[in-house]
């Protein structure tokens, strides 16, 4: 079968590299959590785009925070799958060459057994106070009351990156760094189409590290592709192992 020797080659390019994996929403749809953009990605017929906004939140932080409660329950329900468990091997094996970034929320990979994530957009078992900025764990499900408040009395708002804002410092540095010393760089269930993140393809390539997709749909990061793998993250990253 086609996918055989791609497979098999990237399977021994990982053997001593520097491995950098960059995971997307699609990595985590076999768990059952909807992607953004995928056909399930809806919620009441609002879009992501807007729900996911300061502004949104402003406006409206009652519906923001129905939008995240929803999300939470589906992700609370959900189990890593085998594309998750695969990653957490691969961490095992590359013990201090491989790096995890993702731009999921969702701790998936965290459960999966990763051990060493860098979440670029932040982390949906958070929430951080908008008046006095701390910030703290929470995993309660359902949430109530909607939206919650701060014990100073503030809004707590869902501590992940909105459209339009700064992703996490340190976060950010640690990714660049790990893209920039990359050998093999996997991109995996992402659209590649939210930046800064999805520039960190660009930087790899750049750096000289060979590029890896897994993904059932085109995106527009293969253009920087030595593997193009089709399918679902799940089984390709099984077989891989
Ligand atoms: P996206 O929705 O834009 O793209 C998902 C990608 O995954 C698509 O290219 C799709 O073809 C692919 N895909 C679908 N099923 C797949 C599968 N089984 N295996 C591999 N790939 C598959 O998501 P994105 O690129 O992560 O970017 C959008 C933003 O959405 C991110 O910032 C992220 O924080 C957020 N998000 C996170 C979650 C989560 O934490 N699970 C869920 C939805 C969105």
């Amino acid at each position: 079968m086609l996918l055989e020797e791609p497979l098999e080659t990237l399977r021994k390019s990982l053997g001593t590299a520097r491995i950098v994996a960059f995971t997307g929403a699609g990595i985590s749809a076999e768990s059952g959590i909807p992607t953004f953009r995928g056909p399930n990605g809806l919620w009441k017929s609002y879009s992501p785009e807007k729900l996911a906004t300061l502004e949104a939140f402003s406006r409206d932080p009652r519906l923001v925070w129905e939008w995240y409660d929803w999300r939470r329950q589906i992700i609370h329900q959900a189990q890593p799958n085998s594309g998750h468990r695969a990653l957490a091997e691969i961490e095992r094996r590359a013990a201090g060459r491989f790096t995890l970034v993702t731009q999921n929320v969702d701790g998936l990979h965290d459960r999966a057994g990763s051990r060493s994530v860098v979440k670029l957009h932040g982390d949906i078992w958070r929430v951080r106070c908008t008046g006095c900025q701390a910030e703290e764990p929470n995993e309660q499900v359902p949430l109530a009351p909607l939206p919650p408040l701060c014990r100073c009395g503030a809004l707590l708002r869902p501590a992940v990156v909105w459209f339009g804002e700064a992703l996490p410092e340190g976060a950010w540095e640690r990714a660049h760094e790990a893209a920039a010393r990359a050998e093999v760089f996997l991109v995996i269930g992402t659209s590649a189409m939210v930046y800064p993140a999805a520039g960190l393809v660009q930087i790899a390539c750049h750096s000289g590290a060979r590029v890896a997709i897994v993904n059932p749909d085109p995106t527009p990061a293969d253009e920087f592709a030595d593997w193009i793998l089709r399918g679902p993250a799940g089984e390709i990253l099984a077989r891989l192992l």
